[in-house]
């Protein structure tokens, strides 16, 4: 059976009663959704259903009555309540049969494994007649996609690397294929320092100059903005030209143009130097030196990290002074300051950057920070105030901390 290409509108099904309850959090259809948008594919719906036949059943006719892909994730698995697969059988009123390769490749699976290879486990390799199989080379339930009257079925395992190599590799080449709408591509622009809505007012004119087929959409976080810009391949000249324009207009709030985290862009940034960064860490409590530690490489721009959280451990382990905590408190910019200094000379680092502060609201006090950077023997500090919960506002330090650093050293070094 085939199709012409098609305008494809999508309904995404999330199947299980632990998803309907909140033991496991859906994040399967936010991944599906985040893939099909790209190549040009609507999302008009993401429902979650119980493994349950009739809601099988109702899904289905509905997906196909009122949409043309419709994406199942779950229930594949060889145990009783996985009962997608045969309830897609029974709605097209089609047998179930056995899949030889996938059979083999389910043998294969547990003999590696040294497990027994049961009659239920031979149960995985049956898929219904009609179907396409999707070969799921990372693990044992194959998916299956069914071309019906116009429309796509497609069914996936829930466990969610397994339903991403199926959507990588089997999904998204064939829906492309399929795909009439043109795909979109991204353009952005990371921005930290400016609120949401300030960051829009400064760019109002050229939003509004925006044609209807660029479109913008502000993707916020604690301390950050990123703007996204999309539109078809014929425009991507236009739109890098509206995107030229925004950078310009807001400066220094710019700090990268890609998807990148602001910990991955200062990594790059150190590892272009050949650079090493040290941390004194009090209120981010390892937040710096754990964001580094994520990325691949960081052995070459990370020397060392001290968190040093009370009074005595900063001037113990880093030596700042007393008279310096006595006049100024810990929560200031004099004793961030002496931090970074003594974290730059005892780790021989090309930069160190420190963090002390008040991550909650007391009584008489609203939460703030003060960051540190020390460079060659020259340092800068500032005041981060801050506005959300504990832990966003830690990271909100942290974010700052890196920010200034890039700013800075963009400027000077
Ligand atoms: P299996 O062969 O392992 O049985 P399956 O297709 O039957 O695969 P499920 O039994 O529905 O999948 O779920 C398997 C695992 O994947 C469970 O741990 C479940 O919590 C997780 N999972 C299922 N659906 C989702 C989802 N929508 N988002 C995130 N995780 C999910
Ligand atoms: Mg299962």
């Amino acid at each position: 059976m085939n199709i012409n290409k098609l305008e494809m509108n999508c309904i995404i099904y999330t199947i299980g009663d632990e998803l309907l309850m909140g033991q496991t959090i859906d994040t399967n259809s936010a991944f599906i959704a985040q893939k099909l948008n790209p190549i040009g594919i609507k999302i008009m719906e993401r429902r979650s259903i119980a493994d349950d036949r009739k809601a099988i059943l109702d899904a289905i006719a509905y997906g196909m009555q009122n949409h043309n892909v419709i994406i199942f994730t779950g229930g594949l698995g060889p145990t009783k309540d996985d009962i997608t697969k045969k309830t897609i059988a029974d709605f097209f009123n089609v047998p179930l049969i056995r899949h030889d390769k996938t059979f083999e490749h389910v043998k294969a699976f547990f003999e590696k494994r040294n497990r027994p290879f049961l009659d239920v486990n031979h149960y995985q390799a049956d898929v219904p007649s009609n179907c396409e199989v999707l070969f799921n080379k990372a693990g044992t339930a194959p998916g299956m996609w069914i071309e019906h009257q116009g429309a796509i079925l497609i069914s996936l395992p829930g466990v969610p690397f397994e339903m991403e190599y199926l959507m990588e590799y089997e999904v998204i080449p064939r829906l492309k294929k399929r795909s009439k709408t043109p795909a979109l591509i991204y353009s952005y622009i990371q921005t930290a320092g400016i609120g949401e809505s300030f960051l829009a007012k400064n760019i109002e004119f050229i939003e509004e100059a925006l044609p209807d087929y660029i479109k913008l959409s502000y993707l916020p976080n604690p301390y950050r903005v990123n703007l996204r810009l999309s539109t078809t391949q014929e425009y991507e000249n236009d739109m890098l030209s509206f995107k030229n324009q925004m950078i310009q207009e807001l400066g220094d709030a710019v700090y990268g143009e890609s998807t990148n985290t602001i910990f991955e862009h200062f990594f790059n940034f150190l590892d272009h130097r050949k650079w090493l960064v040290s941390f004194a860490e009090s209120c981010t409590g390892g937040f710096l030196v754990n964001e580094m530690t994520n990325i691949s490489g960081a052995s070459r721009i990370l020397s060392e990290s001290y968190v040093v959280y009370s009074e005595a451990s900063k001037m113990d382990k880093l030596g700042v002074a007393k008279e310096i905590i006595d006049a100024h408190t810990v929560y200031s910019a004099e004793c961030a300051e002496a931090m970074a200094i003594a974290c730059l000379e005892k780790s021989k680092s090309h930069i160190a950057i420190a963090s002390t502060g008040i991550l909650e609201a007391t009584k008489d006090q609203k939460p703030f920070a003060f960051i540190a950077i020390a460079i060659q023997g020259k340092v800068v500090s500032r005041k981060v105030d801050l506005f959300y919960g504990r832990n966003k506002n830690k990271e909100t330090v942290a974010v700052v901390a890196i920010f200034e650093a890039l700013k800075w050293f963009k400027k000077d070094f």
